[in-house]
């Protein structure tokens, strides 16, 4: 059984990330969706919501679920046995993050980073777009999975 975390703050979760769950069920037999809850960090979406949002993406989906964290990222993977974390690239910035992120895990618990760079047609969508597209009260459907309605 090959477990995978896809770890993310998801707020909210984009059709890009839904893009990347999508292509990681190709590799893994599960996949949990872990929306990462960190106090110092504010978020548009409260974490339930941010849940429901992925809930609705993947209800006809029973290999993938979410589930909120609030611990580093590795304990999390460990407490849910999965050997795997994927992410996410876009751009040399990601590629600059994940590259020593996947590094620092890997040499704490062992456990292996997958990344899957951008369908070009998401490459530019980011939750901070919708984030400000909200804010301007700016229809954002476009960038959801299909099946969500906030
Ligand atoms: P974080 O705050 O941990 O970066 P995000 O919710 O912003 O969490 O993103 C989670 C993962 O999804 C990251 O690996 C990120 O690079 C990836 N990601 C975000 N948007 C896209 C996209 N449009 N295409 C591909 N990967 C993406």
């Amino acid at each position: 059984m090959k477990r995978a975390i896809f770890p993310g703050s998801f707020d909210p979760f984009t059709i890009g990330h839904y893009d990347i769950v999508l292509r990681g069920l190709t590799l893994f037999d599960e996949i949990i969706i872990g929306v990462g809850v960190n106090p110092s960090k504010k978020s548009l979406f409260p974490v339930e919501k941010r849940l429901s949002i992925i809930e609705q993406a993947f209800a006809n989906e029973p290999r993938v679920k979410a589930m909120q964290y609030n611990s580093l990222t590795i304990d999390f993977a460990q407490a849910e046995e999965a050997s795997y974390i994927l992410r996410g690239i876009r751009t040399v910035g990601d590629f600059e993050y994940e590259r020593t992120t996947a590094d620092n895990n890997q040499k704490l618990s062992g456990i292996e980073t997958v990344v899957l760079f951008t369908d070009t047609k998401y490459a530019s969508i980011s939750s901070t777009i919708v984030r400000d597209l909200i804010t301007y009260e700016k229809d954002i459907s476009r960038f959801l999975p299909p099946n969500v309605s906030l």
